[in-house]
């Protein structure tokens, strides 16, 4: 059966900050796509990572179906009001334009999209960050996909011994989004140049190389900032990744995730703090809202799903959770210090740049006048020793 996975998140409120919907507005979002699953879906699954409500649907519409994300949107918007009527935090926040217009993507909400022929044992994960930008899963997708030190799959097995191709996208180029296809072992140290720079470049899909009409994930890369032209809160990133036999296993995911790369997010979205791996359905951290990923593991057969299996919640995460806390907690040491606080270039919209606009005219440029004013400082002295 051919089967599309569409996963579509928004934040449209949480409760006292930036933390975690609340439950009437979850229950009004999944009411919502209820009511639409006989004539739209063969499938759903409602749940929140940090402030962010994630739909995850299954259907036969293929991908950037306008019905499906429609769904999605209203479903956003219904619970918007419901936000609203709570006075919940940022209510409707990611929700940046004023009408739908066929396709989620430009709106706000994150998306991302796989359309398969089903295997007979179709596994996937469904990735879902928060408080961090579209690139936080550059490295653990590098890892697990062309680095045989985290994947020894590449090695052992036939099928993903051809290695993948990565589709990467160019989200801070001048003249718009732009992409590059590049495909892993040969052109590694090209896509390594581009993905570590979380800012600018985030791995958008993966396709098999083998099995060239298998796509082996995709990941929402809109950037907020450019659709509201200001700051309005990070772009956290969902993905679809499929996982097993001609794809890494899924405990192949695990080492990568627990290296915690430090991505930008955080508080204000303008900071540098490590990815800590954390259970479905987790609220924000307080502790100065440290970038997070849940990961939810699916089986499914004729596009109906199981229950998932929370991925990051096995008691093996407690002691990875522990350790990136510790470089998370060392980190914010050196407070508003680079890297600490993110470069100048990501805080383009922040306040920071009218407080530098402010303080530009008490700047005096250093030239001839520097070095007269030395001089006349040395001839005094000489004309008047004492
Ligand atoms: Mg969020």
């Amino acid at each position: 059966m051919r089967v599309t996975v569409s996963v579509i998140k928004a934040d449209i409120g949480a409760i006292g900050g930036h933390t975690m919907p609340s439950a009437e507005v979850l229950g009004i979002v999944r009411d919502r796509v209820e009511r639409e699953r006989k004539k739209l879906l063969v499938d759903f699954y409602i749940c929140h990572t940090g402030d962010d409500i994630a739909i995850i649907m299954t259907h036969t519409r293929g991908k950037d179906s306008p019905d499906i994300h429609q769904l999605a949107w209203d479903a956003f918007l219904k619970g918007t009001d419901k936000a609203k009527t709570q006075g919940l935090y940022g209510a409707g926040q990611d929700l940046l334009k004023e009408a739908f217009s066929g396709n989620i993507r430009g709106l706000g909400p994150g998306s991302a999209e796989v359309e398969l022929d089903e295997r007979p044992s179709e596994a996937f994960m469904v990735l879902l960050g928060d408080k961090c930008g579209p690139g936080a899963f550059n490295l653990p997708l590098y890892l697990a996909f062309a680095d045989p030190m985290y994947s020894p799959g590449l090695m052992l097995s036939e099928s993903l011994h051809d290695g993948f191709t990565f589709q990467i996208m160019d989200m801070d180029h001048a003249e718009g989004d732009r992409m590059i296809v590049l495909q892993a072992p040969e052109r590694l140290y090209d896509i390594a140049a581009l993905l570590r720079d979380t800012n600018r470049y985030a791995v958008e899909a993966i396709w098999s190389r083998k099995y060239p009409n298998e796509q082996a994930a995709a990941v929402g890369t809109t950037r907020l900032r450019k659709i509201a032209g200001r700051y309005v809160g990070k772009d956290d990133p969902p993905a679809v990744v499929r996982v097993q036999k001609i794809f890494p296993a899924t405990e192949e995911f695990g080492p990568a995730f627990a290296v915690g790369p430090f991505v930008g997010g955080d508080t204000r979205g303008s900071h540098n703090l490590p990815l800590m791996p954390v259970p479905m359905n987790t609220s924000a951290s307080t502790f100065f809202c440290c970038p997070m990923v849940s990961a939810l593991g699916f089986s499914m057969h004729d596009g109906i799903l199981t229950a998932p299996a929370d991925l990051f919640a096995d008691p093996f995460w407690s002691q990875v959770r522990d350790r990136i806390a510790e470089k998370a907690i060392e980190m914010r040491r050196q407070g508003f210090f680079e890297p600490a606080m993110l470069p100048m270039s990501e805080l383009e919209y922040g306040g920071i740049v009218v407080r530098l606009r402010k303080l530009d005219p008490e700047f005096a440029v250093r030239d001839g006048h520097g070095e007269k004013a030395a001089r006349t400082e040395a001839a005094i002295t000489a004309e008047d020793p004492d």
